[in-house]
């Protein structure tokens, strides 16, 4: 396929890698990042699209999906599909779908989960939410590039689970965290505590597969000085546009709310920024109720 991408850092750079290196013609476009290898790189973002069956974004946010999709709607060919795989707001990304739409196009979000190391390893999952055609034209690249695509629904549904998700992770990880310092000041083991928790009702992904204890439960960013992993600051962008999202349905999510708010205060007055969203373990343990 010819395929143009359009956003090519830490997470675009390695996907557009492993498209080419599966054999399909890349055209790249970035601001800043270099061309990964294999990837011929465009003067713009129309460049790239001009030809292209389909386009993969993999942009900041919202703001930038809407101006690059400005930019490469009018150059794509009609039938082909923009394919954005940043995790932006849900309005964003059924504006960006309904130009596409207007001018011919197909369209998906398609958010991914896996981090840098899942994108480099082509294990990323994609919340995909757009047209069957759409979703069925881009699916074999979904299988390069990710280990699991799930067709989520209609324009909008990808990013609706994403933020749903890594709300839930938030708010997990958050309570996880305060439990093994309630845990510490009890007198209770933190080997201990993940033997029964992680086998009891309390499990969840943020105990079982991600321990925000050192030493503890498999190899996490915890056994590496809380050295991302998911950055705090990610997770603290997801969280805001669960809160943004709820807002715009009138949708009551208090504990996603208590959330954000502790990783705005992490990120923004404390250390989070830079480290691992777990380090919210030693933050508790250094602090008393207040
Ligand atoms: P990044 O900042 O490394 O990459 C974004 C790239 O977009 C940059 O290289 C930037 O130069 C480029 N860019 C910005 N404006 C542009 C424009 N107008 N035209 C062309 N290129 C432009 O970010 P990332 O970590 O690769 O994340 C990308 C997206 O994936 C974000 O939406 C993020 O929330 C999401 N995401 C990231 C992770 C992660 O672990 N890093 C995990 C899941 C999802």
């Amino acid at each position: 396929m010819n395929i143009a991408f359009i956003g090519l850092g830490n997470m675009g750079g390695p996907m557009a890698a492993n498209l080419a290196r599966a054999g399909h013609q890349v055209s790249g476009f970035d601001l800043v990042a270099p061309c990964p290898d294999g990837v011929t790189k465009a003067a713009t973002a129309a460049e790239a699209a001009t030809g292209a069956e389909v386009v993969i974004t993999m942009l900041p946010n919202g703001a930038i999906l809407r101006a690059v999709g400005a930019e490469v709607i009018p150059a794509m060919t009609a039938g082909a599909v923009l394919c954005d795989c940043s995790t932006v707001d849900v309005e964003s990304a059924r504006a960006v779908a309904e130009q596409a739409q207007v001018a011919g196009l197909g369209a998906l979000d398609a958010p991914v989960s896996g981090g840098v190391g899942g994108a480099t390893a082509g294990t990323l999952t994609f919340m995909v939410g757009g047209s069957d055609t759409a979703f069925a034209t881009v699916q074999p690249l979904f299988d390069i590039m990710g280990q699991k695509a799930v067709h989520c629904g209609a324009a909008g549904a990808g990013q609706a689970a994403k933020i749903c998700n890594n709300m839930i992770l938030g708010a997990t990880m958050a309570v996880t965290c305060e439990a093994f310092a309630l845990a510490d000041k009890l007198g209770l083991d933190r080997a201990r505590m993940f033997d029964v928790v992680s086998t009891s009702s309390g499990y969840s992904w943020s105990m079982n597969a991600y321990c925000p204890a050192p030493g503890i439960g498999p190899q996490s960013p915890a056994d590496n000085d809380y050295t991302p992993g998911f950055a705090a600051e990610l997770m603290l962008k997801d969280l805001r546009l669960s809160q943004q999202a709820a807002e715009a349905v009138d949708a009551d999510t208090p504990m996603g709310a208590r959330a954000t708010e502790l990783y705005t205060q992490f990120v923004e007055s404390e250390d989070g920024t830079g480290r691992d969203f777990s380090a919210l373990l030693p933050r508790f343990a250094a602090r008393g109720r207040m």
